[in-house]
């Protein structure tokens, strides 16, 4: 064999999917060596995903609510931002947990590549390294190796006013006006911190309702804040063209709502993702891609070729962290002979908005699809304590229950903490447990907690009634 290197496991990637395999498969007693082109590891998630976007929204969180106070008797100065000084804070924060996982790796003794990988046969990789080509062969190797952002190429994309995701998360400056073209999790998200940072925030969206796919009832607390904050949010509106002008980028909608030609500063372009199968010449392993560019995989996380695994983002949606960790964990301990499968029974989903959105489960509109008898217990949080002493009432946690079993069958929460409140309702439906489960378990009071709770008691009231 004439490869310079060799390892039992190969992962290709570095971000949550790679490097949990990779650890997952050491801890396992196999000899690992993990492929990633940057520099640093962690992939999307931790250099320009998860982990920036929710240090800075954190930032805008506080201006948020400091502004907000002087309503209550406490009035602050208007906030003094100093980008760089910002800039740096959140690049530390990703140092710090790259800089963990280098440890991580080299306690487990995995061997880090850098180098942009391609398969050259069934059995081997060619890596691109700084020090020239190598041959990296393997026994097993999961590929990892994430997702891009979605460009529209009639955009302008190479002016330096137009962002994706990652420029966005860079803050070179705070435009004025700030046009977010797609109403999704990462636009609406990116739309929160610059509206805080003092950007006039416009949201283009081709489909009826933000966040398409989730449930429009739990969208809506989040539409009604922020229609009041932004300058428009233009639903069912596509952006047809754009045109660089020395004053700003000029935009032509297109649409029933649409509206007269805009004129803004810059524009962040968040209109998807683009899986990667096809950049690493899966061929040559005759390993199947997809026309989108996913691999398919079964159960246990392997591509057609019964030795090569894939996980994460390039295996299908929804495209979030955790669900690349769960499956880097299966296919790690398929590989080690373990029965392992990824069967989960939901993946929950989050927008770190203001407020936040999070979702289990099926929704109302899922259920009827499948046509599931169910009863809703929604509690509204206007009647939660802790969540008046939080200055906010818009929030609402909704429960479905299956009427012939009671179990949980789905959850919507929308509120502060959304995203940690979900947590539980994943767990309950994870263990079956049903309306009256959730409701007999004390809750903290006054916690924002309750509110599962409350809603789990007002099923159960009427799955009793119902007897
Ligand atoms: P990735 O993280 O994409 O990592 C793939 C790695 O492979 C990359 O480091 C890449 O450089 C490397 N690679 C690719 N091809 C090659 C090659 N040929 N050779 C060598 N290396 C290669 N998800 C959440 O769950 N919660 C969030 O809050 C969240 N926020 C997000 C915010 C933003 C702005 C973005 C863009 C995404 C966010 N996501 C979030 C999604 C999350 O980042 C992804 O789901 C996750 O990173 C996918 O992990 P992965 O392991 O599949 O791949």
């Amino acid at each position: 064999d004439h490869s310079d290197m060799h390892a039992e496991v190969v992962v290709l990637g570095s971000g949550p999917g790679g490097y949990t395999a990779a650890f997952r498969a050491a801890d396992l007693g196999k000899q690992v060596i993990l492929i990633e082109r940057y520099e640093r590891i962690g992939g999307v998630c931790l250099n320009v995903g998860c982990i920036p976007s929710k240090a800075l929204l954190h930032t805008a969180q506080i201006i948020n609510e400091a502004s907000h106070m002087a309503d209550n008797g406490v009035s602050f100065n208007k906030p003094d931002i100093d980008l760089d000084k910002l800039t740096g804070w959140k690049n530390n924060v990703i140092n710090k947990l790259t800089g963990g996982l280098k440890a991580l790796a080299k306690q487990r003794k995995v061997t880090v590549v850098q180098g942009e990988a391609q398969f050259s046969s069934a059995n081997s990789l060619t890596v691109t390294t700084p020090e020239g080509d190598k041959t990296v062969s393997f026994d097993n190797c999961i590929i990892a190796a994430g997702s891009r952002v979605t460009k529209i190429p009639v955009f302008p994309n190479d002016d330096p006013r137009m962002m994706d995701s990652t420029d966005a998360l860079n803050l070179e400056d705070i435009p004025k006006r700030l046009l977010v073209i797609g109403g999704g999790i990462i636009g609406l998200e990116m739309a929160t911190v610059y509206h805080a940072l003092g950007s006039k925030i416009s949201v283009v969206e081709l489909q009826d309702s933000l966040i398409p796919g989730a449930d429009k009832d739990i969208v809506k607390p989040l539409q009604q804040r922020i229609e009041k904050q932004y300058e428009s949010i233009y639903l069912k509106t596509k952006v047809s063209a754009i045109e660089p002008l020395k004053s700003g980028l000029k935009v032509t909608f297109d649409g029933d709502n649409a509206p007269e030609p805009q004129t803004y500063d810059k524009i962040l372009v968040a209109v998807g993702r683009t899986p990667n199968g096809k950049l690493i010449n899966a061929d040559a392993a005759g390993v199947n891609v997809n026309d989108y560019g996913f691999i398919e995989v079964d159960g246990q996380m392997r591509t057609n070729q019964s030795h090569i695994f894939a996980i994460g983002d390039i295996v299908g949606q929804p495209m979030l962290a955790h669900k690349a960790t769960h499956e880097g964990k299966v296919a790690a301990e398929v590989i080690a002979g373990q029965k392992s499968v990824f069967e989960p029974m939901t993946i929950p989903s989050v927008a770190y908005t203001d407020p936040e959105v999070a979702w289990m489960g099926l929704n109302e509109a899922e259920a009827k699809a499948q046509g599931i008898d169910y009863v809703k217990g929604a509690f509204p949080w206007a009647a939660s304590g802790r969540s008046l002493s939080l200055d906010r009432d818009e929030g609402l946690t909704k429960a479905l229950f299956e009427k012939s079993t009671g179990r949980i069958i789905g959850a919507t929460i929308v509120g502060p903490n959304a995203g940690e409140l979900i947590a539980e309702a994943v767990l309950a439906l994870e263990m079956g447990a049903d309306a009256e489960d959730i409701g007999l378990s004390i809750h903290p009071h006054p916690t924002l907690s309750e509110t599962l709770g409350f809603a789990a008691e007002m099923a159960e009231g009427s799955i009793t009634d119902l007897l």
